[in-house]
């Protein structure tokens, strides 16, 4: 058994990422599971060495030991960074292919894209059968209505939560939820721990995981919690500024 902790490298960590990583690190002991250290840096545009460098400090200031993954900022970038899948992950969307689920080349702009509130394709892309072109075009995952996918105690109306969602990005780089499931099912996570704003990203990665056959991913215990909040009440985000997020 293995549980996962999963940090992106596009800011510094703050508070919510700590209490995360705690949470993983007691989901993984009473279940005596394996502590993975699983960086995505497959889609961080904004990657920093520096924000990696801040990952295994906060590890090490919290006394939190992991079974498996990078020591150091220097192994991950040679021999963990998920840049170096690239390939394999662009080869593994022909599975989708031959897959249930439907998928189609969506070329709304981001303009088109601001007024649907799942995030779906406005344009009906899906009945125009263009290609996948880089720069001009991302994959999108048809969800049909009334899709709903139960995960970690949660029934979620994918369709509605989530809408079409990307796999393969415009910019020509695996999206978050493509690459979470390979990189699960790579390393054999049996506990997925997340706060509870990925509700819907754990149900598209189960849709996506069941239509492939990726059993380990639909199987998998997944616990979502409660995410710390600012004093606006609202949910902290990553900050590119300073570390100050994290004096907790
Ligand atoms: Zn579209």
């Amino acid at each position: 058994m293995l549980a996962r902790l999963a940090p992106t490298p596009s800011g510094f960590l703050h508070a919510g990422n700590l209490d995360n990583f705690r949470r993983t690190q007691a989901v993984a002991r009473d279940a005596s599971a394996l502590l993975a250290l699983r960086i995505d840096d497959a889609d961080a545009t904004r990657y920093r060495r520096e924000y990696v460098d801040h990952v295994f400090e906060v590890l090490d200031g919290l006394g939190i030991a992991w079974d498996v993954g990078p020591r150091s900022t220097e192994e991950f970038e040679s021999a963990w960074s998920q840049r170096h899948r690239t390939a394999e992950y662009r080869h593994r969307v022909g599975d989708l292919r031959d897959s249930p689920v439907e998928t189609y080349a969506c070329t709304c702009s981001r303009s088109d894209l601001a007024g649907v509130p799942t995030g779906g394709c406005p344009g009906g892309c899906r009945h125009h059968g263009g290609p996948l072109v880089p720069g001009v075009s991302a994959l999108r995952v048809h969800v049909p209505v009334g899709t709903v996918v139960a995960v970690g105690g949660h029934e979620v109306r994918l369709d509605e939560e989530l809408g079409d969602f990307v796999v393969w990005r415009r910019d020509d780089l695996p999206a978050y939820q493509w690459v979470s499931i390979l990189e699960d099912e790579r390393l054999g996570t049996t506990h997925i721990v997340r706060g509870q704003d990925l509700i819907a990203s754990s149900a598209a990665q189960v849709f996506l995981a069941r239509a492939l056959g990726i059993t380990s991913v639909v199987d998998a215990t997944y616990v979502h919690h409660p995410l710390i909040l600012d004093g606006q009440g609202r949910k902290l985000s990553k900050s590119t500024l300073g570390r100050e997020g994290v004096t907790s």
